[in-house]
């Protein structure tokens, strides 16, 4: 997932070897891709997710771009999901459908099939081999005579009663087995019917069984379905940082991993098992859909009573499990490798950034919360001051704020920062201070910022400006209090990436309400 400095996401994409792709993204002949070098200019961040395999993969990105109608994905941002064969079993008489909505109505689903050719073959397979109706209910319902299907061979014709209830339970019965996969129990029910019809003398039903069981062995050799029929279940997976500990929530609906979820914490006090529960309970407490079974990576003492809670919640039974051997324990395996691959890169990284942050600006403390004030005003009309906040790397919406410039006339950016900066901090009390104050400008800004929160007596508050790069400069600047010259970054070091990303951020977010307000003004006019 390719995001932009804000977080939206704007590709959604899937590789085998997620390297080589990005790499080659990069590459100097996809510059001529004018859609790939734009896509590369606006993308601040890559966030990806392991699967098992091909058709997670795929079905996992085709939720995702729905989910997120990425700007990029211009080809498969169409509202189609795979399609699945629906054996609608509420009929007396249920029927073979392809659908592409699977709805808890007790109706049987196998698939998805992500080629509409599978699909095709598996419903010509079962309606040749079982019989079964191709016909809507409302055609069921009103034929006086069977259609061609019948004439064909392809259907016993339960809608003028040439076969009884029971005689079709049993296609269906059989149909069930023959997409479910379960080769053994559907040969050993064919065979027995063959004896039976051979010994009653049915010589050509015989034969169209015996015909049968070698289609079917064929077919179920080639065939791989995904049950439709497992319960729903989750699987947790967490990981630890020295700091922090990652939470991944795969969602398993139907048999297919459809999402995830992550969640970070900072690294807790108390002991796995019991964040485990702790997180299930928090997690599990503000959904209304609740699977049926929750698979975790290690015990936790307080299960049966959790299981309870989600209970009396859900409405329906929900096992917490620690699954040892299987698919289930497959999938926890793979949440793990999730958490741990997200620790690795990205917190690791980001504990790093930080630590030379503190170094190279000389600060007292880890900057784990960044504020960062900006001015944006034209000739001094209609000036507003942006703050936004970036805690642990991400924007910290909640903290954002703007300020309308009451006191400042006419276009003086310093008495506007000071402004802002005097009725931010002087809220201190009830609005805790970031770990670094971040000021958009130079010298003069610095010296600003330093004079208000002197001002307030806020003597320990760090703060550092960016400055942008002037013409013949390499990269933006950082000034720092008692230092003449700006701290010097490589133009591509992650620590000034960093603080650029929060400073146009800022800009973003003032722009956006300087535009609003002359907006407002001029319709006024
Ligand atoms: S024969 Fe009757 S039940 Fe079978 S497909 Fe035709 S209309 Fe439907």
């Amino acid at each position: 997932m390719m995001k932009d400095a804000a977080g939206q996401i704007l590709y959604v994409g899937k590789a085998k070897n997620l390297r080589n792709r990005v790499q080659a993204y990069f590459r100097k002949e996809s510059k001529t891709r004018f859609q790939i070098d734009f896509l590369m200019r606006k993308t601040a961040d890559i966030e990806y997710l392991i699967t098992d395999n091909e058709k997670e993969a795929l079905l996992l990105e085709n939720t995702l771009i729905k989910k997120n109608k990425p700007r990029y994905n211009v080809f498969l941002k169409d509202d189609k999901s795979y399609a699945s064969l629906k054996i609608n079993s509420q009929h007396a008489f249920p029927g073979v459908f392809v659908t592409r909505h699977i709805v808890k109505d007790g109706s049987l689903y196998f698939g998805p099939y992500a080629s509409a050719s599978a699909l095709r073959q598996t419903v010509d397979l079962v309606t040749k081999h079982f019989r079964l109706r191709t016909c809507s209910d409302h055609e069921f319902a009103n034929r006086s005579r069977p259609c061609l299907e019948y004439h064909i061979g392809r259907c016993t014709a339960p809608c003028v009663g040439k076969v009884s209830q029971d005689n079709y339970a049993k296609q269906l019965e059989e149909a069930r087995l023959f997409l479910g996969g379960q080769k053994k129990e559907l040969i050993q029910r064919l065979k027995t019917k063959m004896k039976e019809a051979s010994g009653n003398l049915q010589y050509e039903e015989a034969a169209r069984l015996r015909d049968l069981i070698g289609q079917v062995e064929e077919t179920l050799e080639k065939q791989k379905v995904v049950h439709h029929q497992g319960k729903d279940y989750d699987a947790i997976g967490f990981a630890l940082s020295p700091t922090q500990i990652v939470f991944y929530v795969l969602m398993v609906r139907e048999g297919v991993l459809l999402d995830r979820q992550r969640f970070v914490f900072p690294k807790p006090f108390q002991t796995h098992a019991e964040f485990l529960s702790h997180f299930v309970l928090q997690y599990y407490g503000r959904l209304l859909e609740i699977p049926f079974e929750i698979l975790m990576p290690q015990k936790i003492e307080e299960a049966e009573t959790l299981a309870e809670i989600l209970r009396e919640r859900s409405g329906h039974a929900v096992d917490l499990l620690v699954p040892k051997k299987g698919e289930r324990a497959k999938i926890v395996k793979l949440a793990i490798q999730n958490a741990t691959n997200f620790c690795k890169t990205k917190i690791d990284s980001f504990e790093t950034l930080l630590k030379n942050l503190q170094t190279i600006l000389n600060l007292s403390q880890s900057p784990r919360i960044i504020e960062c004030v900006d001015i944006s005003n034209l000739q001094g009309s209609d000036a507003v001051g942006s703050l936004v906040c970036f805690e642990e790397g991400k924007p910290s919406k909640n903290r954002y704020r703007k300020f309308k410039i009451r006191l400042t006339e006419g276009p003086n950016d310093y008495a506007m920062m000071y402004e802002v900066l005097l009725r931010r901090f002087r809220r201190s009390e009830e609005w805790p201070p970031p770990d670094l104050l971040l000021v958009d400008g130079g010298k003069g800004q610095l010296q600003i910022a330093l004079k208000a929160l002197a001002d307030l007596g806020l003597h320990n508050q760090a703060v550092v400006a960016i400055a942008k790069a002037k013409k013949g400069e390499k990269s933006d600047k950082i000034y720092i209090p008692n230092r003449m010259n700006p701290v010097s970054f490589r133009s591509n070091a992650p620590e000034l990436l960093y603080l650029m990303r929060i400073r146009d951020e800022a800009h973003r977010f003032g722009i956006t309400y300087h535009r609003q307000l002359r907006a407002k003004k001029l319709t006024l006019s």
